[in-house]
């Protein structure tokens, strides 16, 4: 179905969750012609793309049914009726949930994860569970068991990863909006790659509760979206005190919409040296400084801050993800849940070994191995500890120069998205991927990825990194990027 809309004609599943909301606010589109656009998009790009793992059809129309109900009861809401994805490591009860592993090949979870339990009171509408790396571990999502993600903007290309698969269905309107996961970087890289906007929340502030665990110390869910303000209408509702995660605070969850329409004069953004470096791709650091002379002109101060624990990011959080994925995924057992091969199976340790050596791919049990190692007695205090040590210097130094300005701006990713099969062979050039984006996840800040252009014809970002629970000046800052210029509005030719 298309609708005529500010003088062209667009198709329903392009809309932002802003301009959805309006027309059936208006009475003039329901959310069930909504979730069906959604739905054939999903029917006609799924196949070249590889987003989606689980497009859950009829549920989804029942739901949105329920939405266009409540609405014609006199229900206002800004999700109300909203069709979406969820990345695939997001329990939805009754839903199958794989994390892109053959272990959890037909999983299907007793419950929803918080945040699929509060959008679902929102009214938003589930569509289906998108792809990414295996248990969330990687930068391409080349590492599912369920095959690789394309770059909507390029076939060839990778998404990012590991949330690759939501990028990619943001991106080719295939839903609304996505729900994405960073432990460390992976909202931000494939939003970068796939030319979306994607918050990592601060730790704490959106709950953990029902994501399949990768690195608890790190891992946030977060808003993938069209556009600025879309993040910011998502994030509310997924922010905020749970029971059941008891790392979530119970911080004030500030009123964005007002926020967002204040204007950027006079506000003080730090530009660290460290992520000007040699890796950074030319084009990509030529993109940044137009984005940087962009917000010059909206009145922004950008002044230099140096954070060199910088260089330490990678190789820190490397040992802290390994470590904590070794203890993590020890669950996945082959006895409690998942895939099981008891056949030929001597005793309990073989059905461990079998289940987990077939059910695994490579880069899990790569994880495991090197956790397990660095946890083990005798180099616990020279890898795990020594790790933490600097962790701490990386969050104090980034705390400490952000107490001189509003926020950070660098790079999101060193390039724009790179062809598949690239580096899928070599783990260390993956783990490189990580650069600029493992900083804010060790320190558990707030950070936001911005559409900012493109290079050989692939978009990149720009990332903002902010105080802690201070997502509303990313917000306020990005929303008037976005006024200014045009990049968020482009579209992949598939
Ligand atoms: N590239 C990072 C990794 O492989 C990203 C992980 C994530 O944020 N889930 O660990």
């Amino acid at each position: 179905m298309t609708f005529r809309y500010a003088l062209c004609v667009m198709r329903l599943n392009e809309l932002t969750i802003k301009e959805a909301q309006e027309l059936m606010a208006k009475g003039e589109i329901t959310s069930v012609e909504l979730t069906k656009a959604c739905l054939e998009r999903i029917d006609e790009v799924n196949e070249k793309l590889n987003a989606c793992l689980t497009v859950c059809k009829s549920e989804a129309l029942r739901e949105a049914e329920m939405a266009d109900e409540r609405r014609a009861s006199g229900e206002v809401g800004e999700l109300l009726g909203i069709p979406y994805i969820a990345k695939d490591n997001i329990l939805t009860k009754g839903i199958r949930t794989t994390a892109a592993s053959k272990i959890l090949e037909n999983y299907i979870a007793p419950y929803d994860a918080t945040i699929i339990v509060r959008l679902k009171e929102a009214g938003a509408v589930l569509l289906a569970k998108a792809n990414l790396d295996e248990f969330a571990h990687g930068a391409s999502t080349e590492n599912s068991a369920f095959g690789v993600t394309h770059n909507p903007y390029d076939l060839d290309r990778v998404a990012g990863g590991s949330s690759g698969g939501p990028a990619a269905a943001v991106a080719a309107d295939m839903c609304i909006f996505a729900l994405g996961t960073d432990t460390g970087g992976s909202i931000r890289c494939p939003a970068s790659f796939c030319g979306i906007t994607g918050l990592k929340p601060t730790y704490g502030r959106s709950s953990r509760f029902g994501l399949v665990a990768m690195t608890s110390s790190t891992d946030v869910p977060g808003p993938m979206t069209k556009t600025v303000v879309d993040a910011a209408i998502v994030q509310k509702f997924i922010s905020g005190k749970d029971k059941y995660d008891s790392t979530t605070v119970d911080e004030k969850i500030d009123d964005y919409g007002s926020e967002i329409k204040k204007d950027i004069k006079g506000l003080k953004i730090g530009i660290p040296e460290e992520y000007f470096t040699e890796g950074l791709d030319k084009e990509v650091a030529e993109l940044i400084n137009r984005a940087i002379e962009k917000l010059t002109g909206l009145g922004v101060e950008f002044v230099k801050v140096s954070l060199p624990h910088t260089k330490y990011g990678v190789p820190v959080y490397y040992i802290i993800t390994p470590s904590e994925v070794s203890s993590n995924l020890a669950r996945h057992d082959g006895i409690r849940y998942g895939y099981s091969v008891h056949d030929g199976a001597k005793d309990l340790a073989e059905v461990y070994l079998k289940s987990r050596g077939q059910g695994f791919g490579p880069e899990a049990k790569r994880r495991i191995m090197l956790g397990t190692y660095a946890l083990s007695a005798g180099y616990f205090d020279a890898y795990y500890l020594q790790a933490q040590k600097v962790r701490t210097k990386i969050k104090e130094e980034m705390d400490k120069e952000l107490e001189k300005v509003d926020c950070l701006l660098t790079p999101t990713a060193p390039h724009v998205a790179f062809k598949i099969g690239e580096k899928a062979a070599d783990p260390l050039q993956m783990y490189l991927e990580d650069i600029f984006v493992t900083g804010a996840s060790l320190a558990g800040l707030p950070a936001i990825s911005v559409p900012c252009g493109f290079a050989n014809g692939m978009p990149a970002g720009f990332q903002l990194i902010g105080k802690r629970f201070d997502e509303k000046t990313l917000f306020r800052i990005g929303h008037n990027y976005q006024q200014a210029t045009e990049w968020h509005k482009q579209k992949p030719n598939i």
